[in-house]
């Protein structure tokens, strides 16, 4: 029988935990008397440096379920990296991972089939929104355009899916060896290539509390996501720089012999649009080799991407590291 972890991220949870511990727990409870789940199978919550009232929260749930385990992480370090810190947790304490957001937008009932398909021999299972009603316009547009950038790019991710997913112990210890600082784990899970499937799902909204992902951080995120996995946009730039050569040339040509021939010189007009295009274009170039050279410089510096602090693993246990 399989030993589940279930990990879960928190920043400034406090308001939902209460539901989402309860939710869990019952969860672990249903598939452990199903005998899906092993007894030891547990939910993993991951603080990732909340600056509210969370891992009072994670520790009052621990005293009170037989489940839960808490990991808190020294500071903010966004989700992917608490995510990966969770999951480097117990890559070698279980069989498999599932890992959720804390508003359980995701519907937890799909864990199930999720656990099914790890028993037919798939070691990494996406869970994937059947539709986005749920979403604003606005949500649905840009995720949507986000996806079609990805891919263009060459980048495989699986349509629909955000970090709702199961990986075998074996994937999480290929996914540790990947040592990247900027990481994006919808881009990165795929690339381990190990059997695949998914499950589909409605996505709630969330019930209480409110998203961490205001516009600016989706549009970094989204940024981040392109340039960590694919070099195609400087190619792009150097196609377009070649381009706008040839373009000048003919320019320059055209220039000399209007010249020659004492036709009318060019005006203001085009001077001025051709400084700003060339200067524009220039500005773009210069700020995109710029956003690969400062992703080199985060990565050389292989910095700690992650600092556990304290652990419980136990009830009336708390081991600080
Ligand atoms: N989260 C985190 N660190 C952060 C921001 C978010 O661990 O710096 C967690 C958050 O607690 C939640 C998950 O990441 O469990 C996803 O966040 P949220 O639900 O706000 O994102 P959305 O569903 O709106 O995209
Ligand atoms: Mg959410």
């Amino acid at each position: 029988m399989v030993k589940l972890a279930i990990v879960v991220p928190c920043y400034n949870e406090e308001e939902i935990f209460e539901y989402t511990s309860k939710e869990l727990e019952n969860l672990i409870i249903e598939l452990i008397n199903k005998n899906k789940i092993s007894k030891d199978s547990y939910v993993l919550y991951v603080n990732d440096g909340s600056k509210d009232s969370t891992w009072l929260c994670i520790e009052n749930a621990c005293q009170k379920y037989d489940h839960c385990h808490g990991l808190k992480l020294a500071g903010n370090v966004g989700h992917q990296n608490a995510l990966l810190a969770g999951l480097h947790y117990v890559k070698d304490k279980c069989d498999a991972s599932i890992s959720i957001d804390a508003d359980l937008q995701d519907d937890i009932q799909v864990i199930e089939e999720m656990i099914d398909k790890y028993n037919e021999g798939h070691d990494i299972i996406y869970g994937v929104r059947k539709d986005r009603s749920s979403d604003t316009f606005f949500k649905r547009f840009t995720a949507q355009s986000f996806y079609k950038i990805m891919h263009a790019m060459g980048v495989k991710s699986v349509y629909n899916h955000a970090d709702f997913r199961l990986l075998s112990a074996r994937a999480m210890q290929q996914l540790a060896l990947y040592k990247e600082r900027n990481i994006f784990l919808r881009g990165l899970i795929p690339l381990i290539g190990y059997k695949s499937a998914c499950v589909y799902y409605a996505r709630k909204e969330r019930i209480a509390g409110e998203s961490k992902y205001p516009l600016k951080k989706m549009l970094s995120f989204a940024f981040d996501g392109i340039t960590s996995f694919s070099i195609k946009p400087i190619t792009f730039i150097l196609g377009l720089g070649i381009f706008i050569v040839i373009v000048s040339c003919i320019a320059i040509l055209y220039t000399l012999i209007s010249y020659l021939f004492g036709w009318t010189a060019p005006g203001w007009s085009s001077i001025m649009l051709s400084i700003w295009f060339i200067g524009g274009v220039q500005l773009l170039a210069i700020g995109l080799i710029g956003e690969y050279i400062g992703k080199v410089y985060v990565e050389v510096k292989e910095r700690p991407r992650y600092n556990v602090e304290k652990v419980i693993e136990e009830k009336d246990h708390e081991t600080t590291l």
